[in-house]
């Protein structure tokens, strides 16, 4: 395949993504489909991407492979050195990157403006990461050294593309691996101004490679390829069980970044006037559409009424519509699928027997076009009930009545996720003592924290294995131990 200089703008008219990137150039692929890009907020095709297929999943991971010797053999300043340099590269591209997404996903720009600072910024974390890490300890008589794993595959969601594609590279190159990146497909234009920021930072050919393409071709590859030693994947859990399966004949190492039902416990002594809205927020983050989203609020059964009074309240302050609005909170779902699905599943909570507070099906008033959707909350909920146990990922919460601390508590952990929980009380070591119980792998207590480098991932089929700092760098190395003279 010949090499191609490609460029690539947002603003462009007629918008095509046209080239993978494979050892470190933009390259004609050998698949020809053409995949739609929509704008959700019109419905409007915007652009159209060209996959690539198997043959160019073979061509990524033979360039990766090649590129692996010299990457494992690269100095911790060398890799600092780079992701410095990456660092910088998107960082110079944040307005493109922030306008490709909300174009292509309706993201509210007040969120998408987080969203890419973070992804830059996850560059710069893990350049502190990897100074600070001893790559040898001594352990008894052993030198026991961390050696990186091999070519590592990372293939992200559309839900947050660009800032997995970020963290996932950042950390395979700070541990001496090199990558094979399948993007979501529906991804593409962020994924094309992200791309041109990841060349011009200039590193060896093949450290990364890149292949838009759909997840049963170039994903599949990926899964079952003897040379990918491992996976990093975020998406939804049927697919990373999936994966798991396809990677178990060559026992690949996986990390799964999946799917939740996050339960927030508002406590009997919890400040409601504080506690509700931040309740209500997290739930509708990204429009709902986040793994992390408090979809469960579970509300003493003492304090219903008071509760679903603020809640109302709570979600009709939410300005929904334009993304591209600093002042909305909540946009259009990704695809006409995600509305269709928004859409059944809060048709299925009436026939479930919940009752709408706010909300319910059709499009918010005034709007004729756009997959918009009314965010939704259900009252009168049973833990049981499909509304309650499945993932919608769209605006749709379920208030859930408890009698007392350890029914909340088991209600909360009445779920196959264990993504996130949140505690809402005024007594900071009651809260600990409920956290303490709760099976999530974060625990927000009385508000929206974020710390990360600290390690992100799930318990139970919310996935396997953590991201970031430390514990992320450690899940791309082997350790090996060394002993005798
Ligand atoms: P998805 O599982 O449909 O797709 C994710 C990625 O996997 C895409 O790139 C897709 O093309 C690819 N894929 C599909 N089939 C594949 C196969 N057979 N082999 C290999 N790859 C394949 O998920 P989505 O709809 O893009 O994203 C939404 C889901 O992601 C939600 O369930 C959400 O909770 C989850 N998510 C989890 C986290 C987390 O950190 N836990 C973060 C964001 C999103």
């Amino acid at each position: 395949m010949a090499p191609i200089d490609t460029s690539f703008t947002v603003d462009a008219g007629q918008r095509l993504v046209s080239h993978a990137y494979i050892d470190g150039a933009f390259v004609e692929p050998h698949g020809t489909e053409l995949f739609d890009l929509f704008d959700p907020s019109t419905e409007e095709r915007i652009g159209r991407v060209r996959l690539g297929d198997r043959e160019d999943a073979l061509a990524a991971v033979a360039a990766a492979r090649r590129a692996l010797p010299a990457m494992a053999r690269t100095t911790k300043a060398e890799r600092v050195a780079m992701l410095r340099r990456l660092h910088a590269a998107v960082g110079a591209r944040l307005d493109d990157l922030r306008d490709a997404m909300v174009l292509e996903y309706g993201g509210p720009v007040s969120w998408v403006g987080w969203a890419v600072r973070n992804a830059a910024d996850a560059f710069a974390r893990a350049a502190t990461t990897l100074e600070a890490y001893e790559f040898t300890r001594r352990i008894g008589t052993a030198d026991v050294v961390m050696e990186p794993v091999g070519v590592v595959a990372l293939i992200t969601p559309w839900n947050s593309n660009a800032g997995f594609i970020c963290s996932k590279l950042a950390t395979a190159i700070s541990a001496g691996c090199t990558a094979v990146i399948k993007p979501s497909e529906m991804s593409a234009l962020q994924t094309q101004v992200l791309v041109e920021a990841l060349h011009a930072a200039g590193l060896p050919a093949g450290v990364f490679n890149v292949v838009n393409g759909r997840g049963d071709a170039v994903g599949a590859e990926f899964a079952t390829h003897p040379d990918i030693a491992k996976i990093s994947f975020t998406g939804s859990t049927a697919v990373g069980k999936g994966i798991l399966r396809a990677g178990a004949e060559t026992l690949k190492r996986v990390t799964l970044e999946l799917g939740g039902k996050s339960p927030t416990l508002i406590l009997d002594d919890a400040d409601f006037a504080t506690a509700i809205p931040l309740a209500v927020k997290a739930g509708f983050l990204n429009s709902g559409q986040a793994c992390i989203a408090g979809t469960r609020i579970l509300v003493p059964e003492t304090r219903l009424d008071e509760a679903l009074a603020l809640i109302e309240t709570a979600v009709a302050a939410m300005k929904v519509g334009d993304p591209r609005d600093e002042a909305t909170e909540i946009g259009p779902m990704v695809s006409r699928k995600q509305w269709e699905r928004v859409q059944r599943y809060i048709a299925l909570g009436v026939e479930e027997g919940a009752r709408v507070v706010i909300g319910g099906t059709g499009r918010p008033d005034g709007r004729v076009r756009g997959w918009f959707v009314r965010p939704t909350v259900f009252a009168d909920v049973r833990n049981d009930m499909q509304v309650a146990r499945d993932e919608i990922f769209g605006p749709v919460l379920c208030v859930i009545g408890y009698r007392d601390d350890d029914d909340a508590v088991a209600i909360a952990n009445d779920t196959v996720y264990g993504l996130q929980a949140a505690v809402h009380s005024r007594d900071p070591v009651r809260a600990r003592a409920v956290a303490s119980r709760l099976l999530a792998g974060r625990v927000q207590i009385n508000g929206l924290h974020h710390e990360p480098m600290a390690p992100f991932g799930g318990f139970k089929q919310s996935g396997i294995g953590r991201e970031f700092g430390v514990f992320g760098l450690e899940a791309y190395l082997e350790p090996k131990t060394v002993m005798g003279q």
